[in-house]
């Protein structure tokens, strides 16, 4: 069993990568981000407390999603998690160690996705996704089959992200630099950080996680 964080900014194609490894591998995902716009959705209390904050492309409370991880890590997972989009601030680092630590779990690879923002600009911009199934599409790069309808499921329920615009994402880009990318650093001192070419063909970078996976 592994435990591993996928480490990028928005856009980089940790949920295209994560939603992979569930497949290959029998892990389980867990997206701050989908647990928080599943909160929007839902209309919960939550979900009205952090809806502005992501619409501007702000990170809300380290609380709230440390409460979030919590409760789903409970449920365990056998072929380990799969950290997506979390943490993104030291204080999620240290939480997440502490959790895992009082599991008698262990954190096993830090993914760094490397992609540059140019490329993120059109990654973020052409990202539509599975109202049903979640899985990620894009328009030039991964367009579905049939037009609108779902490879995975046959759903024709496909969403695009009101916060996949460029304004938003040039508050969400100077958020990952100023409070997630110290993390590159602090996973590189405790010796667990991997990098990998986010730039290459999905192919290329499942088989560059799946390298850094069955290494150690
Ligand atoms: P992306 O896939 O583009 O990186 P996410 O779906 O992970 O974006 O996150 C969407 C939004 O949810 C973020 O812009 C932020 O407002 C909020 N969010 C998600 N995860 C976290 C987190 N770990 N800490 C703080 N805010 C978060
Ligand atoms: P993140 O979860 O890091 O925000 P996503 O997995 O949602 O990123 O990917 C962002 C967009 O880029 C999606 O539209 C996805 O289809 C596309 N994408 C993901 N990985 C690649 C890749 N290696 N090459 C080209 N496009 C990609
Ligand atoms: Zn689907």
């Amino acid at each position: 069993m592994k435990n591993i964080i996928l480490l990028g900014p928005p856009g980089a194609g940790k949920g295209t990568q994560a939603k992979r490894l569930e497949e290959a591998r029998g892990m389980v995902q867990l997206s701050t981000g989908d647990m928080l716009k599943e909160a929007i959705a839902k209309g919960t209390d939550l979900g009205r407390r952090v809806e502005g904050i992501m619409a501007r492309g702000e990170l809300v409370t380290d609380e709230i999603v440390i409460g979030l991880i919590e409760a789903r890590m409970s449920d365990g997972a056998r072929g380990g998690f799969i950290f997506d989009g979390f943490p993104r601030t030291l204080k999620q680092a240290d939480a997440l160690g502490e959790l895992l630590s009082r599991t008698g779990q262990s954190l096993d690879a830090v993914i760094e996705m490397q992609v540059d923002d140019a490329a993120l600009v059109a990654r973020v911009t052409g990202r539509f996704t599975c109202g049903n199934c979640g899985a990620v599409y894009h328009d030039v790069t991964h367009p579905t089959r049939v037009a609108g309808v779902c490879d995975a499921c046959g759903s024709t329920n496909m969403k695009r992200r009101a916060d996949d615009n460029e304004e938003t994402l040039k508050t969400r880009l100077m958020e990952y630099y100023k409070k997630t990318s110290p993390l590159i650093g602090y996973y590189h001192a405790k010796g667990q950080l991997s990098a990998v070419d986010g730039l290459a063909d999905v192919e290329v970078v499942a088989d560059a996680i799946a390298k850094v996976l069955d290494k150690g």
